[in-house]
């Protein structure tokens, strides 16, 4: 090691004093103990996910969420509402039952699309049938009549149900290239035959359910073992289906060899007109400056697949748990805290920017927002949007965050203005300094996005944990900063066309959704 020199020396010294100053900072302490002896994200996760279960726009499992926070803040002494925003299609999940019935009996991994009509009441037996190859949309108009009755597979044979990594770790080189180029050839030729039809896949179930079909019947793998992305129908009459991969690919490959399987469905969904949708707001008061905000965010609706766990269950009990240990450990903020659990974000960030909308005295006075949206995992990326002063306030706001939970977090800064992709972008495109908390992978994107596994058990607590005690002493350093943020933009670079970069512009939401 090099010898010291006295101003190293010196240096060395005040950065050890401001390191025990910063673990000897009582509200930090008291954030880290209350969060590690007292939390309650285990029980809060059990009764959002697996009580209430998923909560899609409209459900009733939305409104028992949003009653749910507003009764859990009560208790915490913390003041909150649900405001509505705006009205939805109110529909409601039921029983489905998906059952092969020839040439053979076996029950099937499946599950109604959120918004799919219903079998009324009855169970629907039909044969399984193949959008077939045809030549042109003429061709395929010709042909559309025979779906009469039938249930239509709207989706491609996949060649494998293994992941591609499983297939890296075991394959030969030579079998796995080739099942690859196997695969892109049969997705190409599937696009081009679902083009051939003259629709898309929008428009396609509309034709089919305009033509008698029974049923439309797809699967959409999302590349992991047992997991499928599971969205909304666009049938209106019929009900639209998404079977695992494993049975889907049953079902095709015995329709092709002819053998003419049949299913039956029973599907159970109810609909409850148009029902009113609202966005969970709760805070506590600033002392000093009540009218300028810090704002916790964090989106409160899911794709109902699952259970919505991590997407955003985690960001949920994350923002919820932050905000019970502040309440606890820093009862009187300097800024007004206030928390943002946000309705209808997964069609279009819709709770927030009616937020955003309706509340410019709040948006003008915000001195930051703080996100999280994107997994169950321990945040690693922070970026300053576009802000140009950000990384003065941000990094000297995580220098009070512990070493372990600081360390891992890459920061990028000035960073460019997010335009979509979460809540907080509703608030850059208003100018407001809005901030991603942006977690470790964990197999998000495959696993668990908006899939039928988005479950409890893919919670990792150790890391939400670390994210709420994140989230509590951002929350308070913004909250106790003497300087109001600067919202002053960088420049932005030129896109590829080499006009000037421009700042994300700000939307209004959808207020009335799921209706014609
Ligand atoms: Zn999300």
């Amino acid at each position: 090691m090099k010898k010291l020199s006295g101003l190293s020396l010196g240096l060395l010294l005040i950065t050890s004093t401001l390191t025990q100053a910063q673990t000897k900072d009582p509200v930090v302490e008291g954030i880290v103990k209350e969060a590690t002896e007292n939390s309650q994200l285990e029980k809060l996760a059990h009764e959002l996910m697996d009580v209430i279960g998923p909560r899609l726009v409209g459900s009733p499992q939305m409104q028992q969420a949003n009653d749910w926070a507003v009764a859990k803040y009560k208790e915490w002494s913390i003041s909150a509402k649900n405001e509505k925003w705006g009205e939805w299609r109110g529909w409601e999940r039921g029983a489905s039952h998906i059952d092969m019935v020839y040439p053979r009996v076996k029950s099937l991994e499946g599950t109604q699309l959120a918004w799919s009509p219903s079998t009324g009441g009855k169970t629907v037996t039909a044969e399984v049938i193949i959008i077939p190859d045809l030549a042109d949309s003429v061709a395929f108009a010709k042909w559309l009549p025979s779906v009469k009755g039938k249930f239509v597979m709207t989706s491609m044979l996949q060649p494998t149900g293994r992941p591609d990594y499983n297939w890296q770790e075991f394959a030969t080189k030579e079998s796995f290239d080739k099942m690859k180029k196997e695969r892109d050839a049969q997705t190409e030729a599937w696009t081009k035959r679902i083009a051939k039809t003259g629709y898309n896949g929008r428009t396609l179930p509309a034709a089919l359910e305009k033509a008698g079909a029974a049923g439309v019947v797809g699967s959409l793998w999302s590349k992991g073992f047992g997991v499928n992305k599971i969205f909304g129908a666009s049938t209106k009459k019929i009900p639209t289906v998404d079977i695992a991969l494993e049975d889907y690919s049953l079902l095709y490959r015995l329709a092709e060899s002819g053998h003419t399987p049949k299913i039956s469905v029973k599907a159970d969904s109810k609909e409850n007109g148009l029902v009113p949708t609202f966005n969970t707001i709760a805070e506590i008061k600033g002392s000093t400056n009540p009218e300028e905000y810090v704002i916790l965010s964090a989106h409160f609706d899911s794709w109902d697949g699952g259970t919505g766990a991590t997407d955003n269950g985690t960001g949920t009990l994350t923002m919820m748990e932050a905000m019970r240990i502040l309440k606890k450990v820093y009862p009187n903020p300097k800024r007004t805290i206030l928390v943002g659990h946000w309705g209808s974000e997964e069609q279009g960030l819709n709770g927030s920017r009616a937020f955003v909308e309706d509340h410019p005295e709040i948006v003008k006075n915000i001195q930051a927002v703080f996100n999280q949206d994107n997994g169950t995992g321990r945040v690693v990326n922070l970026s300053g949007q576009g802000f140009l002063n950000a990384y003065d306030y941000l990094t000297r706001w995580l220098s009070k965050v512990p070493d372990a939970i600081k360390a891992p977090i890459e920061t990028k800064f000035p960073g460019a203005p997010g335009a979509g992709g979460s809540d907080f972008a509703s608030f850059v495109a208003a100018g407001a300094p809005a901030f991603s908390l942006s977690s470790l992978n964990w197999s998000y994107g495959n696993y668990t996005w908006h899939t039928n596994r988005d479950t409890y058990d893919k919670i990792v607590f150790d890391d939400v944990r670390s994210n709420a005690i994140l989230a509590a002493i951002m929350a308070y350093q913004a909250s106790e900063d003497p300087a109001r943020t600067s919202r002053e933009k960088s420049v932005l670079p030129s896109n590829a066309k080499g006009e000037p970069g421009v700042w994300p512009a700000v939307k209004s939401p959808t207020r009335k959704g799921g209706v014609e």
